[in-house]
C-alpha cells in the first residue's frame, strides 16, 4: 500500500527534483563526513564540482552557485581545505548574487515505497547518466573543452571517496578498473555507464535493497524502447545504435521535468 503522499512520476521522464536533492545530499551530507579535505579526496571533490559546473543542466540560481563553488576550489591551491570553509560556499554565506543550492529533499522519479529505499543512490545514477549525455552534447557543439573520461573519472572518484555505501564503492571500483579506461569517446562513456548500471541491476535483482515496487530489471524495458532490442533465437540482445539514441533523448534537457520543485 503506497501512502497518500505518493508523488506521481512518469518513468519516461527524468526529474530535476531528484537531481537537485541528490546534489544537496552529496555536498551537505556525504562530503560533510570529512572535516578536512586533502590529497586524493580533495582531488575527487574538485573533479566532481568541475563536472557539475560544466555539465549539470542547472536552473540559473544553481548554475551560479556551482560556478562560484568551482571557481572557489580552483582559486585555492591549498593542499587541504576544511569542510566548514567548503560548506560556507555551498550555503553561499559569501552572498554571491542569485546563487542557491536547495536544502530541500524531494524524491520523485527516485521516490521509494519505503523511506529507506531508493532516494539518494538512485539520484547518483541519474545524475551521472545526465552528465555523460550533457558532456556529449557539449562536445558535439564544441561548447566546452572536455575529454571522454572526464565525467566517468569524476563519478569514480566521488564513489570511491564519498559514497556512503562502502560495499557499492568496492564493486564499482572493480568494474571501473576492468574497462573504464578503454572508453575513448563521449558516446562510449554514455554506453559504458548504461551497461555497468545494468550489470549492477542484474547483480542486485532480488537483493534486500531492492524496492518491490521497482524491481531491478535490464533497462530500458521493452515498452520504454521497443527498438532497443533484437530477438535472436528467443534471446533479446541490445542494438547499440538505438540504445545510444534512446539514452541521449532520455537524459536530454527537454526530458527533465520540473514537477515538485520548490
Ligand atoms: P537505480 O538502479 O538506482 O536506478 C535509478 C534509475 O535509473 C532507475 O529508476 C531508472 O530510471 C534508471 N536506470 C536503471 N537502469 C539504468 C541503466 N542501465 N542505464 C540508465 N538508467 C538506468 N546497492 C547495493 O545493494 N549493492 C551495490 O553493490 C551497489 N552498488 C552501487 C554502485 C553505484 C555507483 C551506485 C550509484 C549505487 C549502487 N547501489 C548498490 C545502489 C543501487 O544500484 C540502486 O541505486 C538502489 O538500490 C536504488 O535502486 P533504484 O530502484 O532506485 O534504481
Amino acid at each position: 500500500q503506497l501512502s497518500d503522499m505518493w508523488k506521481h512520476a512518469d518513468k519516461n521522464k527524468v526529474y530535476m527534483a531528484d537531481l537537485e536533492s541528490g546534489l544537496h545530499y552529496s555536498l551537505r551530507v556525504e562530503v560533510s563526513k570529512f572535516s578536512t579535505l586533502a590529497g586524493d579526496k580533495l582531488t575527487a571533490l574538485r573533479k566532481y564540482v568541475t563536472v557539475l559546473a560544466k555539465f549539470f543542466p542547472a536552473r540559473p540560481y544553481l548554475k551560479n552557485l556551482l560556478q562560484s563553488l568551482d571557481n572557489w576550489l580552483r582559486s585555492r591551491a591549498n593542499t587541504q581545505i576544511s569542510y566548514s570553509d567548503f560548506r560556507n560556499m555551498v550555503d553561499n554565506n559569501e552572498q554571491v548574487p542569485d546563487a542557491v543550492l536547495t536544502s530541500d529533499v524531494t524524491w520523485v522519479g527516485c521516490q521509494g515505497s519505503k523511506s529507506w529505499l531508493r532516494g539518494f543512490p538512485c539520484s547518483v545514477w541519474t545524475l551521472f547518466h545526465v552528465l555523460t549525455v550533457q558532456a556529449a552534447y557539449n562536445d558535439q557543439y564544441q561548447l566546452k573543452e572536455t575529454y571522454p573520461l572526464e565525467v566517468l573519472d569524476a563519478l569514480r572518484g566521488y564513489v570511491q571517496h564519498f559514497f556512503g555505501c562502502a560495499e557499492c564503492a568496492v564493486h564499482f571500483e572493480n568494474m571501473a578498473k576492468e574497462t573504464m579506461t578503454l572508453v575513448s569517446s563521449m558516446n562510449e562513456a554514455i554506453l559504458w555507464l548504461w551497461s555497468r548500471h545494468n550489470q549492477v541491476n542484474y547483480r542486485l535483482a532480488g537483493a534486500p535493497s531492492e524496492d518491490p515496487q521497482f524491481p531491478k530489471r535490464q533497462w530500458p524495458s521493452f515498452d520504454m524502447c521497443p527498438t532497443c532490442r533484437n530477438m535472436v533465437r528467443r534471446r533479446s540482445t541490445w542494438i547499440e545504435g538505438s540504445i545510444l539514441d534512446f539514452l541521449k533523448a532520455h537524459f536530454c534537457l527537454q526530458n527533465i521535468a520540473t514537477d515538485y520543485l520548490v
